[in-house]
């Protein structure tokens, strides 16, 4: 099913493999209709990437089915024989009690109930205006932050962070989300190792370069992450102007992740969390034995990840050593080691993690994906009102762009 070679002619081009580009695809085929997925990488998954050591899958992107009730990415895991897992998020179990208290969380609630109260009377402006200017606890808000956008508040629009949809049921996939994304794209036309550089739309059809050379397509559904939109990464000829810049109100924000093992790991409770510190917003969140392996989870969100990716891995292990140990003792440097790390930022193929709207810039998100021509869908996590920044996100995107090919094809879905 997976061609090596690009075809000269294709009736639909679909432009990254990731999970928007995967689900497109999948919606699209169908007895016909020839359709391709352009992929610049080595493999199926982009934003999701599971690897594997010592035969335990670790994901080096997306981890959590978040909203699992409504995701239907939960279901395609089950049907496809993967196993999830339903333990209540770290998030919700900080081990020992430590910093983060009732109060803690209690201020966060309050935060983002401020928000919702200000977007439903239609405020906008940066999120972090909603902050209580008397709260002790705005630099571990603003560090969740970075967990959750990438960003600081000061960085994200009210509106769009109230816009998200969260049911709070979040689940993992214990083969690993990553695998998930290339088991579903498992059957797929999928040309790898094939960045597309071009598309040129003054003709009757579209036509593709790529580093494996040139294709027509009678439409085309572009899934790149908004740093390479705005960028300009795939050129268009007349160019699109609008939509790069439509993308560049949606950057991706940068968080990065380290997996450590751990010896008497049985020391603490299984899926639960430390905050390194309660001061700054600069600091890491350790999802302690997750799955109940004997591993810590890293995690670096916003400026702390983008100056920790900037001096190499081994900064995130230091980093992470230095919190641990300022935590735990002194002596807890000598039981951890790292595994495996993220740099994301550095990624030619994505330049980020996941999407945040500027403040005032909202409404990005529909003008990014509305189609140009009627033959260019945009479909991606960034396209997404609701779930964006998650694969479920993009995937739902991707059906939703394929549709729209289809109609366009004088299709209807089947
Ligand atoms: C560290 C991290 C943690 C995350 N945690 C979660 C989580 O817990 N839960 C969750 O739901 N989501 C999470 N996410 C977000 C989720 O992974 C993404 O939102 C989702 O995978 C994006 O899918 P996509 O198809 O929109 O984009 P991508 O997965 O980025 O797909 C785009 C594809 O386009 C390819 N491409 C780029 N340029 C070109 C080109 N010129 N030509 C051809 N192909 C090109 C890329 O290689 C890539 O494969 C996380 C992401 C990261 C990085």
């Amino acid at each position: 099913m997976s061609p090596a070679t690009l075809p000269s002619s294709v009736d639909v081009a679909v432009i990254g493999a990731g999970a928007a580009g995967i689900a497109a695809a999948r919606r699209l085929v169908r007895p016909g209709l020839s359709v391709i997925v352009l992929e610049a990488r080595d493999r199926i998954g982009g934003r999701a990437h599971t690897i594997e050591r010592d035969g335990v899958a670790l994901d080096l992107g997306c981890g959590w089915l978040h909203s699992a009730d409504e995701n239907p990415l939960a279901k395609l895991a089950e049907a496809a024989g993967l196993t999830i897992d339903r333990t209540p998020p770290p998030w919700e179990r900080q081990a020992f009690d430590h910093e983060m208290s009732a109060a803690e969380q209690a201020e966060f609630g309050a935060f983002e109930k401020r928000v919702a109260e200000a977007a439903a009377q239609g405020r906008e402006g940066p999120a972090s205006e909603l902050f209580d200017p008397d709260s002790r606890w705005n630099a571990r808000i603003d560090a969740i932050s970075g967990a959750l956008n990438g960003a600081r508040f000061a960085e994200v629009s009210i509106q769009d962070y109230d816009a998200y949809r969260d049911t709070d049921v979040n689940w993992r996939v214990v083969e690993g989300y990553g695998r998930l994304v290339e088991r579903l794209g498992a059957g797929a036309p999928v040309v790898l190792d094939c960045p597309v550089s071009r598309v040129d739309r003054s003709g009757p059809t579209l036509r593709l370069d790529t580093a494996k050379g040139s294709a027509e397509a009678r439409a085309v559904i572009l899934t790149l992450p908004t740093d390479l939109i705005a960028a300009e990464a795939v050129r268009f000829d007349p160019p699109l102007p609008e939509l790069a810049e439509a993308a560049a109100h949606l950057p991706l924000g940068l968080a990065s992740k380290l997996h450590l093992s751990v010896t008497g790991a049985e020391d603490f409770p299984k899926d639960s969390q430390l905050w390194g510190r309660s001061d700054t917003p600069e600091t890491g969140g350790y999802h302690l034995r997750p799955f109940g392996r004997p591993m810590i989870e890293a995690w670096f969100g916003g400026g702390i990840a983008r100056q920790l990716e900037a001096e190499g891995e081994a900064a995130l292990f230091a980093f992470a050593s230095e919190e641990l140990a300022n935590l735990l003792g002194s002596s807890f440097r000598k039981r951890i080691a790292a595994v495996a790390a993220s740099m994301w930022g550095a990624d030619p193929w994505s330049r980020g993690v996941f999407s945040h709207a500027l403040p005032h810039h909202t409404g990005d998100r529909a003008r990014l994906k509305a189609p140009v021509d009627n033959r260019i869908f945009i479909a991606g996590e960034a396209t997404s009102q609701s779930f964006y920044g998650t694969a479920h996100g993009a995937w739902l995107e991707g059906e939703r762009a394929a549709e729209e090919a289809l109609a366009t094809l004088g299709l209807v879905s089947g």
